[in-house]
């Protein structure tokens, strides 16, 4: 279920704006989502102390997408053992994205404090993680996925925001000097990321000095850091950058990308939640069936409940084993 990416569209929000500043090799990217973020709020509803964090983990995770070189998709997943156990956010090459949280066992969401930090929801013993999966979909072809893990730790603390969260995995794990702003209210997921580029063979540029480059990132991370969180979640990506880096437009030193539609999308279907019976087992459905006489399941993402009576199993199972009688005859050619 998703709103098409390639409906013509506003460049108000639900969108994402790459820039790029050749010359000091820094580039950039602001995001702005609106429905897509609503649509996450609608499907499942979550404690409102979570709610913002999720949501700048969201606008996150279209950030890290936008440049994304492979079809497959990206996984955030910041896992700890305090009152959340873990925060995911999926977004693929298109950025089509979808978001949930898993609760420890037996928590009230309504209860929780909605003062209560990050710090103390996720990652309370200091142990938390932050794994990024990049998830190819033709995993089965010889595509790997690749995943970096690091502490949920900024500057030798356990992490206050989800921005810091980030920064830290893109020091450790990507070793790119990033720099990441996040904010979110209820209607609002936004974010502002800059980041150096590699100097390809350790070049530069032609007339530009590493002192130069230097004072370069310099300001545009002061030019970032000014931006408030109001206007992140008020301002369009395009309107934004340009009142940023007015200077540099002025001298040509930054090239703007066409902005890209993000959109919420869920990759849950019937077969899948098919194929997850499946791997279950026959004995262990009939249990279900015996206990419950159907086997029900919600999708964590998206709040889809789906259905299998006595009859949808045994019929998957039949044709799982005609399948399977299929398959030597097949690998006799
Ligand atoms: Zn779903």
């Amino acid at each position: 279920m998703s709103n098409s990416p390639n409906d013509s569209f506003s460049t108000e929000f639900d969108v994402i704006q790459t820039f790029l500043f050749d010359k000091s090799q820094v580039r950039g990217e602001i995001v702005r989502l609106n429905s897509a973020w609503q649509t996450i709020q609608q499907r499942r509803s979550y404690p409102p102390a979570i709610k913002r964090h999720l949501g700048e983990m969201v606008a996150a995770g279209a950030l890290l997408s936008a440049t994304l070189k492979f079809d497959g998709t990206l996984i955030i997943q910041a896992q700890g053992t305090g009152i959340v156990r873990l925060l995911v956010v999926e977004c693929n090459a298109n950025l089509g994205l979808r978001a949930t949280i898993k609760l420890a066992p037996n928590i009230d969401g309504s209860l929780i404090d909605e003062q209560i930090s990050l710090a103390e929801l996720i990652n309370p013993d200091g142990l938390g993680k932050l794994a990024i999966t990049l998830d190819p979909s033709n995993r089965g072809e010889g595509q790997q996925a690749y995943q970096g893990i690091v502490p949920l730790m900024y500057q030798g603390k356990p992490v206050e925001t989800i921005a810091q969260a980030m920064m830290a995995y893109m020091h450790h794990s990507e070793q790119l000097e990033t720099h990441i702003s996040l904010s979110c209210n209820d209607q609002f997921a936004s974010g502002i990321l800059i980041q150096k580029l590699p100097q390809i063979g350790g070049k530069l540029a032609e007339n530009i000095s590493q002192e130069e480059l230097l004072d370069d990132w310099h300001r545009f991370n002061l030019l970032v850091n000014t931006v408030s969180d109001e206007e992140m979640l008020d301002t369009p990506p395009d309107v934004l950058m340009q009142r940023l880096f007015a200077v540099e437009a002025n001298d040509q030193k930054v090239k703007a990308f066409e902005p890209r539609k993000v959109y919420f999308e869920c990759q849950c279907s019937r077969i899948r939640v098919g194929n997850m019976l499946l791997m279950l087992g026959h004995a262990e459905v009939l249990s279900i069936l015996e206990e419950q006489h159907q086997v029900e399941t919600t999708c964590d993402f998206c709040g889809e409940v789906y259905h299998f009576d006595p009859v949808d199993c045994e019929q998957l199972f039949k044709a799982q084993n005609l399948l399977d009688g299929m398959r030597p005859a097949q690998g006799k050619h």
